[in-house]
């Protein structure tokens, strides 16, 4: 059958270069070419950036990076079994698309990339959440990346773009929503994969912010949340006691229940929180 880009369809390129799934690196490929364009597009204009595709596997969503126009790809595989049919993209494209054999948590993306940026991805689901972590903490803002456009299973989506009170609020929702706006563009169902996987995914759209929502040291921030969280069902007054001894009177002067549980905090309190602890604190002192 023809496809859209005069290259072979995906089950053939798989059988050909002898791509079977594999458990082990999250390889649930996408395989049908309208699909991969469908998620492509929520990503916006691709002409005037760089794209970095993680884990392109055998390429259907590469393919649809490039059919829309991407001014440039750049994708990062760990399986050198995939790189053969990815040269036969690259060579369809030429001069457009960089394959790095390598592991994605062990490179440092932004070198390899033109300004502006935009990661989209089909996330194999064992490096997703580290790699997002990775994006969305580092030390300076605005990050390397204009947007982030990812395949995630669905639970890990709903955790990005919860609300508080909500039982998928925690520390993913208040680190992305933190420094961009986050939403689930699309789900899809096992079925969309091969092989399927056991649970659905969606694709969540992040765009940086500028600069942060409200002012917060990030590492504060992260401190904080990270305790609060990891008791969720305790009291803030005792979650967050290994913070110091003040939390309680802290919380106190802020008008935030010292009672109230971290799920229930919104982001801007738990950023007046994070400024007024590190407010307290003796400059150069230890955060504890
Ligand atoms: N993009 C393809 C698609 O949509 O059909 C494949 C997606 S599959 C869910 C995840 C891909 O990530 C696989 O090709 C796998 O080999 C690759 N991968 C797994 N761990 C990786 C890592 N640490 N660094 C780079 N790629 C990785």
């Amino acid at each position: 059958m023809a496809t859209i880009d005069g290259l072979p369809p995906l089950r053939e390129v798989i059988a050909r270069h002898g791509i079977a799934a594999r458990k082990a690196l999250g390889q649930n490929f996408l395989l049908d070419l309208n699909l991969t364009a469908r998620i492509a597009r929520q990503a916006g204009d691709l002409a005037s950036c760089d794209v970095l595709e993680i884990g392109p596997g055998p390429g259907g969503l590469t393919r649809a990076l490039l059919a829309e126009g991407a001014r440039r790809v750049v994708a990062v595989e760990k399986d050198p079994r995939c790189i053969a049919a990815l040269a036969e993209i690259a060579a369809r494209y030429p001069g457009r698309l960089e394959v790095v054999n390598a592991d994605a948590l062990a490179l440092d993306p932004a070198a390899l990339l033109t300004p502006p940026v935009k990661v989209v991805a089909n996330l194999p689901y064992n490096v997703g959440t580290e790699l997002l972590l990775r994006w969305l903490e580092p030390p300076d803002w605005p990050p390397f990346w204009q947007s982030l456009t990812l395949m995630f299973q669905r639970e890990v989506a709903e955790r990005i773009t919860a609300r508080p009170g909500s039982r998928a609020y925690g520390r993913l929702a208040i680190l992305a929503q933190w420094r961009s706006d986050a939403r689930i563009m699309m789900t899809l169902p096992p079925e969309a994969f091969t092989p399927p996987p056991k649970v659905h995914s969606a694709v969540v759209h992040l765009a940086a912010l500028p600069q942060p929502r409200f002012a917060a040291d990030a590492a504060m921030l992260n401190r904080l949340v990270a305790a609060g969280f990891n008791q969720r069902r305790k009291m803030l007054r005792s979650s967050l006691k290994p913070i110091g001894p003040a939390i309680e009177a802290t919380l106190r002067d802020l008008g935030i229940p010292p009672t109230a549980r971290a799920e229930e905090i919104g982001l801007e309190d738990w950023c007046r929180l994070a400024r007024a602890v590190a407010a307290e604190r003796p400059k150069g002192g230890r955060a504890g």
